[in-house]
């Protein structure tokens, strides 16, 4: 680790810094080694002067939320990690639209947005990250009865971001481009969210709601840690069935394991490794390709040495 960080970056931010914080205890995989330092950044002004730190002495940053879309190395991931669950996590709601720190939950959002009856959002009930993971992926569900099917990138408005070299602006919609769980503000740090919702009523909110959180409660796996889906639907085909038509359901790795009630996540039985999970998903890959010819593409975000 650079000498640096432990001894000149505490004094220059008002956030909270640990050193050699296992990312473990950060993702919903429970998976990942140590970042040579995890910081809750207290506001935009810290973010930018560790910004400035770091690129004075090539300190690499990532920016990480709650950790349930990722797949972090067992070696983890140098330099500085942010999570802005601590400082930049204020919701605000202003007219029809609801705005938000990015560190901020879905679930919080969501509950808010309801609460001012205000809907659109539904559709993000049971996705279990923050509000920067949701809109750098475009989270989102995929259609159920009496649901309208709606990732998130679709109610965003515009978004505050700061890039690498520290410069602070505002993308509205003529900026954004959304697509298939991903978006074109991976190279960001996003800051802040507008999401733009409509006037409903409460009650009819917190039944979509619940509809949609019944759902998912008999479809994915909940009780096992994991990181969600592992791949995305290729066009046409449920990713899950094309690994359990390949035999593959329970394949076991380490103590990593395709699930047996959602061929899509793999689980984490105990003391998986990424590696584990690593050699899963290349095994998968390469037996759904020789059955169907179909070649698989991660969902999740693989990061780390
Ligand atoms: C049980 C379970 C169910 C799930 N169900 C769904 C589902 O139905 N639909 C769905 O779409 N997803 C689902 N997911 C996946 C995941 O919850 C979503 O993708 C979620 O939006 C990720 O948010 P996060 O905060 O955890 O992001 P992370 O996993 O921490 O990060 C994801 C990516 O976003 C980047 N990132 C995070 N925050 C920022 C920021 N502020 N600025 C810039 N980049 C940032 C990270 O660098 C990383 O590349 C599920 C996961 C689990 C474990």
């Amino acid at each position: 680790m650079n000498k640096k960080l432990t001894k000149e970056l505490p004094n220059l931010i008002r956030g909270e810094i640990k050193f050699n914080e296992f990312l473990s205890k950060h993702t919903s995989f429970r998976i990942g080694g140590p970042a040579d330092a995890w910081i809750y950044p207290k506001d935009i002004s810290d973010i930018k002067n560790i910004l400035t730190f770091c690129n004075s002495y090539n300190i690499p940053v990532t920016t990480i939320g709650r950790g349930t879309n990722v797949l972090i190395s067992d070696k983890g991931i140098r330099g500085v990690v942010l999570n802005l669950e601590q400082g930049l996590c204020e919701i605000r709601v202003k007219a029809d639209s609801v705005i938000c720190g990015t560190g901020a939950l879905l679930s919080r959002v969501l509950k808010q947005a309801a609460k001012e009856e205000l809907t659109g959002l539904e559709s993000a009930a049971g996705i279990p990250g923050t509000v920067g993971g949701a809109v750098c992926m475009n989270a989102g569900t995929k259609e159920i009865r009496n649901i309208e099917y709606v990732s998130i990138g679709n109610l965003v408005e515009s978004v505050k971001v700061i890039d690498m070299n520290g410069n602070v602006s505002e993308l509205g919609k003529e900026g954004l481009c959304f697509g298939y769980r991903k978006s074109n503000l991976s190279e960001y740090i996003i800051v802040e969210v507008e999401l733009k919702l409509k006037r409903g009523k409460e009650k009819e909110i917190n039944d979509r709601i619940s509809r949609l959180l019944e759902h998912k409660k008999s479809t994915q796996v909940l009780d096992i840690p994991s990181a969600g889906c592992i791949f995305k639907n290729p066009d046409g085909h449920f990713a899950g069935r094309l690994i359990d038509d390949a035999g593959l359901k329970g394949l076991v790795i380490g103590d990593a394991q395709v699930s047996m009630k959602h061929a899509n996540f793999i689980v984490n039985n105990g003391n998986a490794s990424a590696q584990d999970v690593l050699e899963l998903i290349r095994k998968i890959k390469k037996q759904v390709f020789e059955k169907t010819d179909i070649k698989l593409e991660e969902e999740i975000k693989i990061i780390g040495v």
